[in-house]
């Protein structure tokens, strides 16, 4: 039996670089939705480019899109169409699309085009990014204890019995199967990823799990290189030591079919180019920032190679996948996560973040940090 909590702890973001950190009424769901009683979150560096203003003013902002839990409660029809029950484990997909535009229709629903359509709901909106704490009932950001996933949310059934810890890599995970998925990489494809971040590890790794060989990562912090030869990369370049078209080529014998850039910049956006093959696929997966100009030589880089330039934008279809791959547990994907914060230490995380202190690779938060919810012992 479930007993609805009166409030739930959140994480605030009043405004550009403040934290804060509030309780707020939870209602009971209406017969659409279903309470999501988290269990962790993990920190992106969108978040703490939120916090910075870099990204518009959704303040008052509860932060977080990577999380996972379990359902507290859920309405009458949510219980029906979605087939969920109380205690079930979930992952709610960041993106809430409109679920009726042409894009969200043919799959591509993260290119959602909602204000076209009388549904009222507005383009884009992204959990814990620009859906603000003003908008009732409030609960939609993941650095919390419960969030609210409404009739147009993705939820997600998990595996009974995941560790926390691995599930709450799924967003991530499927952000790198997207990129994986854009390039549509085959069995022996040679296959480059630049940037190993966290989404860069788990990019290596699925290229790996979609039969990439060989797998090169490329990138500048030497304890994430060392990690990703544990995420499928057979060859890693630090480019700081070493030119990485040069090394991959001495390394794997030939240039890439795929590259993937995940590392955010231009300039790995133009290298990326460089290293993939006459009618190679190169897919931008990292966001450079608002406002920023890439250019490559038209004739040289692109047109006389046939490069194939494409961009893969947040996780649509691949949630699924990514579970899939978490559950077989061939990768030591709990590895990823070095770092778990309570909720009142949001500043400390971002703190270690921003300083690479202790090998950081992925934080998380865990919202119920004294102890298991579940637990009838726990209030
Ligand atoms: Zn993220
Ligand atoms: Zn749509």
């Amino acid at each position: 039996m479930t007993t609805l909590p009166a409030t739930s702890r959140q994480v605030v973001f009043p405004g550009p670089d403040r934290i804060e950190l509030d309780d707020i009424d939870v209602p009971a769901p209406g017969a659409d939705d279903v309470l999501v009683r988290i269990r962790k979150v993990g920190i992106c560096a969108t978040d703490l480019h939120l916090l910075a203003g870099h990204i518009g003013d959704p303040f008052p902002l509860v932060p977080g899109h990577e999380f996972v839990g379990e359902v507290a409660a859920l309405g009458d029809r949510a219980a029906a169409t979605r087939g969920l029950a109380a205690g079930d484990p979930v992952a709610v997909e960041m993106l809430l699309p409109c679920q009726a535009c042409p894009r969200c229709r043919e799959g591509r629903y993260n290119l959602c085009d909602a204000d076209d359509m009388a549904t009222g709901l507005e383009r884009g909106r992204q959990y814990g990014v620009n859906v603000g704490r003003d908008v009732p009932p409030g609960l939609w950001g993941g650095y919390a204890q419960y969030l609210i996933a409404p009739r147009e949310a993705i939820v997600h059934r998990l595996p009974r019995g995941l560790d926390w810890n691995v599930a709450v890599l799924v967003e991530p995970l499927a952000v790198a199967y997207r990129a994986v998925a854009r390039a549509a990489v085959r069995p022996g494809e040679s296959v480059v990823v630049i940037g190993p971040g966290p989404v860069g590890l788990l990019a290596a790794a699925a290229a790996r799990s979609a039969g990439a060989a060989p797998v090169t990562v490329a990138g500048t912090r030497a304890n994430r290189l060392e990690l990703s030869r544990r995420f499928g990369a057979d060859v890693t370049v630090n480019a700081r030591e070493a030119d990485v078209r040069e090394t991959m080529i001495e390394q794997t014998g030939r240039l890439a079919d795929v590259a993937i850039e995940v590392a955010g910049s231009t300039a790995a956006q133009q290298e990326a180019v460089t290293l993939v093959r006459r009618g190679g696929r190169v897919v931008l997966a990292g966001a450079c920032g608002a406002h920023t100009t890439v250019s490559f030589r038209a004739d040289d880089d692109l047109l006389t190679r046939e490069i194939d330039l494409l961009p893969a934008f947040l996780s649509a279809g691949g949630f699924e996948p990514a579970i899939g791959l978490l559950a077989r547990g061939d990768v030591p994907f709990a590895e990823l996560v070095t770092h778990q914060f309570p909720l009142d230490d949001v500043a400390g995380a971002f703190k270690v973040i921003e300083g690479r202190e202790g090998n950081v690779v992925k934080a998380v938060l865990d919202p119920w940090p004294d102890g298991d919810p579940a637990d009838p012992g726990h209030a």
